[in-house]
């Protein structure tokens, strides 16, 4: 299957080097939105949505002043997921689902855009938008699910997939298409898997922010580490996805190529490929 690696929301934060890792520290960071488009033989899939036209538009309504205050997104319309799928020259009515990692506002805020599509969900985080905990609340942004997403969610994680507990099949996807729930950043926080053909891809979400993380020597800068830590839900689990998701790079790195949501060194490498 082709894969397209595409950026739907650059974040520009304070703290230079603290959170990107890369020299300087009296600059603002890099921090993308890293989704992916899959020609599948019925059509498109779309995984993770990014921010969505509204935050081109008006990020504060669409996104909240204090996120935006903290993270910085910067507003542009060529970057949403529905412009570039129709810079690639792909008709978006042919997005008939999309897969998510989490509900946060930087994952889903584009599902506006494709009102028709079916949205395939890990059944935790649906819980946890439905029916959220003292410490749930406001965290996701329900202006972005008003237009009512067509849900698809799902329970089991029955078999196993390199050792993880793995969803399949997903609803009307091929069977290429797996949920591997990785609690801890949200409740129902999940990766998604994707057989290209040519070795697995894994979109490991918000489970880990730093390609440090998973090296065989791992390191993580400072300010991303605390960000980290604050926006954690279940109390350890983070910390235990980092352990499992490195010793799968380490020990299946030639089969599974696995990346974070945010982390713009693994970006800028894998969308140099347009396929894998
Ligand atoms: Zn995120």
């Amino acid at each position: 299957m082709r894969v397209h690696h595409l950026n739907c929301g650059t974040m520009r934060p304070l703290g230079g080097r603290l959170v990107d890792g890369r020299p300087g520290l009296f600059r603002r960071a890099t921090m993308v939105c890293h989704c992916l488009l899959v020609e599948t033989g019925t059509g498109l899939v779309l995984v993770e949505t990014g921010m969505g036209t509204p935050a081109a538009v008006d990020r504060n309504a669409w996104l909240g002043a204090g996120f935006v205050r903290q993270s910085n997104p910067v507003p542009d319309p060529a970057q949403t997921a529905i412009a570039q799928i129709r810079a690639l020259g792909f008709d978006p009515a042919d997005v008939r689902d999309i897969v998510l990692t989490h509900l946060d506002l930087d994952h889903a805020g584009g599902l506006i855009d494709f009102p028709w599509a079916r949205v395939h969900v890990y059944a935790e985080e649906l819980r946890a938008f439905t029916d959220p905990r003292a410490d749930e609340r406001g965290r996701y942004r329900r202006i972005q699910f008003a237009h009512g997403p067509q849900w698809m969610s799902y329970a089991d994680t029955g078999e196993s997939w390199f050792g993880f507990g793995a969803v399949r099949p997903l609803d009307g996807l091929p069977p290429e298409i797996l949920l591997i729930p990785l609690s801890g950043h949200t409740r129902g926080h999940a990766g998604v898997a994707v057989d290209t053909g040519h070795g697995w891809l894994l979109n490991a979400g918000d489970s880990y922010f730093f390609h440090g993380q998973v090296a065989a020597d791992p390191n993580c800068p400072p300010g991303l580490k605390w960000f980290e830590g604050r926006m954690e839900t279940v109390k350890g689990a983070r910390l235990d996805n980092h352990r499992r998701l490195r010793q799968l790079v380490q020990e299946h790195g030639d089969e599974v190529t696995v990346f974070a949501a945010h982390d713009e060194t693994q970006f800028l490498r894998l969308s140099t490929r347009s396929s894998v």
